[in-house]
């Protein structure tokens, strides 16, 4: 056995969160795409069983009121707000992260608006994942605002008197780089502006802080490292002190303050509950709530820990096992600067080499044209999964 291989499983033996993996449907491939699709817990099933045949079979339309369906969009932000660092009554779950993010922007800028001052720009993230680009141009033509992109790195240098809101990724979805929320949150609020944070491929994976930091909006996915399941709903956090001010610009009946009183004019309800817009998607919802109970007594801190861990071991075992120059990690050595994945720049191939790892049981992903993503939930990957994984690519590619 290879030094690494018992060093790995000296580790997982060590392991304060290795019991988590049992809670998860696995097989024996080693699942390394969690920042894509969640594993599936493994009570979620038979939950969902109940919430099919009991309250939608047999209550039918008395869940939404007895079985708590009307009000699950709250109760489900609260359950993951302590995993961003959000106290209660700031999260609510509903919708696409593309459609959250479009909430959150024109409403940074409506705010922004209402400051005075004639902020005409919204500065985006120049490596952005594409969809939130996208919404951010759209947001910005209906809102007759410039959209800059800017590198993160250069937020503080282009932020200004214009500046209305700001739209960043907390980790890169390519290159797993973790920018620094509590400065480029600092630089925005000093020179006035909004930030609305993309939390993707943080929420679940890493410590946010978003209180603590004085974030303005946030969104986030909760089918990566919350394993809410596919297209399970994305969440919408305003800070407590600016929802009175949060203008949506989707103002659907949900949202009112009065939603059964079927009124003409539009009245918006106080709290979180304002960033609803239409009927929840009950099924994905409560899909998403079961999946969230697999976090009970886990701290973020030691998923922190571990997935740092994980990281730098795999970063070490490709070093010794895969021949050099046949890939190079785009992933920052430093651990303030990571998020949750290691992305390995693979110029020869790299969608093909993706294939045959997969094929061998090492469940990664490609994105074009040549990084090789391997994304790390220490909920239930492990140090002998990541030895597996390295190995495996070594064979792979030399
Ligand atoms: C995964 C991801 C999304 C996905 O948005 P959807 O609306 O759920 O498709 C958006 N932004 C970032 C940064 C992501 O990583």
């Amino acid at each position: 056995m290879s030094e690494l291989l018992s060093e790995a499983e000296a580790r997982d033996a060590a392991d304060g969160l290795a019991g988590l993996r049992d809670r998860f449907v696995l097989d024996g491939a080693v699942y390394l795409d969690g920042n894509s699709l969640g594993a599936l817990p493994a009570h979620v099933p038979a939950r969902m069983e109940d919430v099919i045949r009991r309250q939608w079979g047999e209550l039918r339309i008395r869940s939404w009121t007895e079985g708590g369906w009307w009000t699950a969009p709250e109760r489900v932000g609260d359950r993951i707000a302590p995993l961003v660092g959000a106290a209660a009554g700031q999260t609510v779950v509903g919708d696409s992260t593309s459609v959250n993010v479009f909430k959150a922007l024109v409403a940074a800028v409506r705010m922004a608006r209402e400051d005075g001052g004639g902020r005409d720009e919204i500065l985006v993230d120049a490596a952005t994942f594409p969809t939130d680009g996208y919404i951010a141009a759209s947001a910005a033509r209906l809102t007759d605002c410039r959209l800059r992109p800017v590198a993160p790195a250069e937020v503080p240098s282009a932020l200004g008197g214009r500046t209305a809101a700001v739209l960043l990724n907390h980790v890169d979805y390519r290159t797993g780089r973790l920018h620094d929320l509590p400065a480029l949150t600092a630089a925005a609020h000093a020179a006035g502006a909004y930030t609305v944070w993309d939390l993707c491929h943080s929420a679940g994976a890493l410590p946010v802080g978003l209180d603590a930091h004085g974030v303005d909006l946030a969104v986030g996915c909760t089918y990566k490292y919350l394993n809410g399941g596919p297209g399970s709903p994305a969440f919408l956090y305003v800070r407590r002190d600016l929802q009175d001010r949060f203008d949506s610009p989707l103002p659907g009946w949900n949202s009112h303050a009065e939603p059964f009183g079927m009124r003409p004019g539009y009245e918006p309800a106080e709290g979180a509950v304002r960033g609803r817009v239409g009927t929840p998607d009950i099924l994905s919802l409560l899909a998403l709530e079961a999946a969230l109970e697999v976090w009970d007594g886990v701290s973020v801190a030691a998923v922190r820990a571990k997935s740092l861990a994980l990281t730098d071991f795999f970063l070490r075992c490709v070093g010794e096992y895969v021949p050099a120059g046949r890939v190079e990690s785009v992933t920052p050595e430093a651990h303030a600067e990571r998020g949750s994945q290691v992305a390995l720049r693979c110029p020869s191939d790299a969608g093909g080499v993706m294939r045959r790892l997969i094929g061998r049981g090492v469940v990664g992903d490609h994105r074009a044209p040549d990084i090789l993503r391997f994304g790390f939930t220490p909920l239930y990957v492990g140090f002998a999964d990541t030895e597996r994984a390295a190995r495996v690519l070594a064979e792979v590619v030399g």
